[in-house]
């Protein structure tokens, strides 16, 4: 229950809450634009400025949402005008006051929300200035609150004209009661433009006494402008005049100029017309808002155009030019270099490739930063997708040139997807999503090249959209499962361990082999996930069956996407602990397309499983272009020869010589030797022959469900004693 004097601080709050007038408060475009500002500058969905009644709040302005109001009981921003600062919940889902309210489990689905007080001079907070994001948020800063706090402050100016206005419609003398408490300066004159009331602040903002400029024109301030503005009231009308404001400039008493908000009003005394004037000193206002209007426009890292100045540009651009070219510019390599460089030196690389892009492009063109390590190029009246291809590879050229940062040598790269307009779009949002396809393809093409728009690449995107629903419901459904195929030592046929691959168990399809589903996998946000349960289900599987056959060990087959995500040697080894497994029971296959891809990214979480004992091994090993000194740099301890040459060998002499190759390679470098594909006795013996470890293939039995693999080769528990099960 709340203590009495808490009741009266609320009712003090109730009634001065009233002096603004919440009915008439509502649909100001002031409070328009500052929500908009506010939406912008801190990247949210949400924004609102909401006023706390007995009941409920009410928004006097908003964005993002589609209801003017809600129940008080619900609302954060009770809570928020409480407190004397800001209030922020990084994550309403973990806060014990917000987790369960009808906001956070319902629409709008609040995650973080932060409100700044809007705290009357009165020392009342009226209700606050909120953002809403639908995501957590623990950073926060100390730059966020100010800007915050700034933002607030525009908003209770613009409230406090209101209050005035209200005030002005009751009575003279409480009109003048509130004047004289006013932080406003307040002047009212009659209808020869003499002034006849001087409240205090206009003391202190003109510099003249009350007592020395009653009775004295108020041309004396504002020549002209202002008694036009005199003039126009009392054209427009008898009554009061809803005084809609303007800025200008007002002389004072020491001569200097000074910027004021002027807010006009009409009325009559004893059948005479009076002026009366709210004026308020704008110089700090306007400086904040000019920064925060910046702010809402400019990366204040790299000093371009953000998001929102670039969408405003394409827009002008579509608006004037005939053609137009955008480039969206995403850099490959930067996650590393943010990794070892550190935060600072990550900043410093951007820094640098912004003057980089902006040396490349032409003058009128509008380079811009578009968010983490993605920029973006917008070339108007560029017609010609020839000269828009040729400024993407210099752009290229320039962002690969090395770079050093606190002396150490950074190498990054840069992807370019390019969009024509009036050809691929014809609006904003169409132009930047064709540009964003065609970066996709460039990046999906092995990166540090440009690829031009072309509708089937939008096809492409639909069908990959509808397919990814598809691929996360058969995840959550548990349709996913792994097949597990033998593998043999060529010696004495003893069964040493199995690869395990994917399948999908589709509800209408049936079976589905990799083939199917794969690539949609490997192009989707998924594969992360999916390559997550892989390595658990493998390990499960395999400490299961290691404890009939000792020695087993498992092959997991690795998606590109899981080096992205830099934590994979963490997810591997936990999963090793998770089952008990020794690092020597699990084995990580890699192929040559994830090595040539990452690159450099790989190589510490490879190292770290190599050294404490995980296999690694390069599969399809002598399709492609892996050279010599692969063999060297990377972490290895087997290479599985292809099923193509093994397939082969018996005819082709040249495929028999490559197999000679890869057996005498792997043996130089030290790794064992696995050949794939294996379907015939003749084959087997061939290349036991030749001195190759083990095999795999249909000839020791096909890719099959758990259950099918553990009846053929670990044997039931009452086996145990039996030892390890040979194959043929
Ligand atoms: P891979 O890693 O080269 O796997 C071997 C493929 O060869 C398997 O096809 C297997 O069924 C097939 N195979 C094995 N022995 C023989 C044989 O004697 N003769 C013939 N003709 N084929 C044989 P599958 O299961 O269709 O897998 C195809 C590819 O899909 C795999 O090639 C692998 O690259 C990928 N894949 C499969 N499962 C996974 C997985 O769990 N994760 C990832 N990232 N990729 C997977
Ligand atoms: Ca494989
Ligand atoms: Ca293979």
């Amino acid at each position: 229950m709340a203590s009495s004097t808490e009741q009266e601080t609320e009712q003090n709050r109730l009634a001065a809450l009233a002096e603004y007038g919440i009915g008439s408060v509502l649909s100001d475009p002031g409070f328009d634009r500052l929500v908009q500002l506010a939406a912008s500058i801190f990247s949210v969905p949400i924004a609102l400025i909401s006023l706390v009644e007995t009941e409920r709040q009410l928004f006097a302005a908003s964005v993002g949402l589609d209801v003017c109001e809600t129940s008080r009981d619900v609302s954060f921003c009770a809570h928020a005008i409480r407190g004397d600062d800001i209030m922020i919940i990084p994550d309403a889902r973990v806060d014990a006051r917000f987790h369960d309210n009808p906001l956070v489990t319902g629409a709008p689905f609040i995650r973080f929300y932060a409100g700044a007080p809007l705290r009357t001079a009165s020392g009342h907070a009226l209700g606050t200035l909120c953002i809403i994001g639908h995501r957590p948020r623990e950073n926060f800063g100390e730059q966020d609150r100010r800007n915050l706090r700034d933002l607030a402050a525009l908003v209770l100016d613009k409230l406090e004209i209101r209050r005035l206005e209200m005030a002005r419609r009751t009575s003279q003398f409480r009109f003048e009661k509130i004047a004289g408490t006013s932080p406003d300066a307040i002047i009212c004159a009659d209808e020869q433009g003499l002034t006849t009331f001087w409240n205090p602040a206009a003391e202190k903002l003109l510099g003249y006494r009350s007592d020395e400029i009653l009775g004295r024109s108020i041309d004396l301030i504002a020549p002209e402008q202002f008694t036009a503005r005199l003039y126009q009231l009392a054209a427009a009308g008898e009554s009061l005049t809803e005084g809609r404001t303007v800025e200008m400039m007002v002389r004072a008493a020491n001569g200097t100029m000074i910027p004021v908000e002027l807010s006009g009003s009409m009325w009559r005394e004893d059948g005479r017309p009076r002026f009366g004037a709210i004026l308020r000193d704008i110089t700090e206002r306007r400086q904040n808002e000019e920064r925060l209007l910046r702010l809402a426009h400019i990366d204040p890292l790299t000093e371009l155009p953000n998001r929102t100045m670039l969408r405003e540009q394409v827009e002008l651009a579509l608006s004037k030019e005939m053609t137009a070219s955008v480039m969206m510019v995403d850099l490959d390599g930067f996650k590393d270099v943010n990794d070892s460089l550190g935060h600072s030196g990550g900043d410093a690389v951007l820094v640098n490739v912004a003057r980089r892009l902006q040396a490349c492009a032409r003058s009128g063109d509008t380079v811009a930063r578009m968010g983490g390590d993605e920029f973006a190029i917008l070339l108007p009246g560029l017609p010609d997708a020839v000269e828009a291809g040729q400024i993407a590879d210099s752009v290229i050229a320039a962002v690969s040139q090395l770079l050093t940062i606190d002396g150490q040598p950074v190498n990054i790269g840069a992807s370019i997807g390019i969009a024509m307009f009036p050809g691929d779009g014809l609006t904003v949002r169409e132009l930047l999503s064709s540009a964003d396809l065609a970066l996709y393809q460039a990046k999906a093409e092995g990166r540090h090249c440009r690829r031009f728009f072309s509708a089937d690449l939008r096809e492409e995107a639909t069908l990959r959209r509808a397919y990814q629903g598809e691929l996360a419901r058969a995840l959550a459904h548990q349709e996913f499962e792994l097949h597990y195929q033998p593998q043999v030592r060529l010696a004495d046929s003893t069964l040493v361990g199995a690869e395990a691959l994917l399948r999908w168990r589709h509800p209408q399809k049936g079976l589905l082999g990799p083939g199917a589903f794969l690539p949609a996998i490997e192009a989707g946000l998924l594969a992360p996930r999916i390559g997550d349960w892989i390595i658990s289900m493998a390990c499960e599987q395999a400490a299961q069956w290691r404890s009939l056959v000792p020695d087993f060990r498992v092959g997991v087959n690795l998606f590109g996407a899981q080096f992205r995500t830099g934590d994979l040697a963490d997810k591997v080894l936990a999963a090793l602990q998770a089952f008990n497994l020794p690092p020597a029971a699990l084995e990580l296959e890699i192929t040559e397309n994830i090595i040539l891809r990452h690159d450099e990214h790989m190589l510490g979480p490879l190292r770290e499983l190599h050294q404490r004992g995980v296999g690694i091994a390069f599969d399809d090993y002598g399709t492609g272009y892996a050279s010599l000194s692969m063999l060297k740099r990377y972490p290895l301890s087997r290479l599985k020869i292809d099923q193509t040459f093994v397939r082969a060998m018996l005819e082709s002499p040249p495929d028999a010589a490559i197999i000679r190759a890869i057996l005498y390679l792997g043996h130089s470098f030290g790794l064992e030797v696995i050949a794939e594909g294996v379907e015939t006795g003749e084959q087997a013996a061939r290349l036991r022959k030749k001195g190759c470890e083990t095999a795999q293939g249909f000839l020791f039995g096909k890719p099959m469900p758990a259950e099918e693999f553990a009846r053929q080769f670990i044997g039931p528990p009452a086996d145990h004693g039996r030892g390890t099960p040979t194959i043929l």
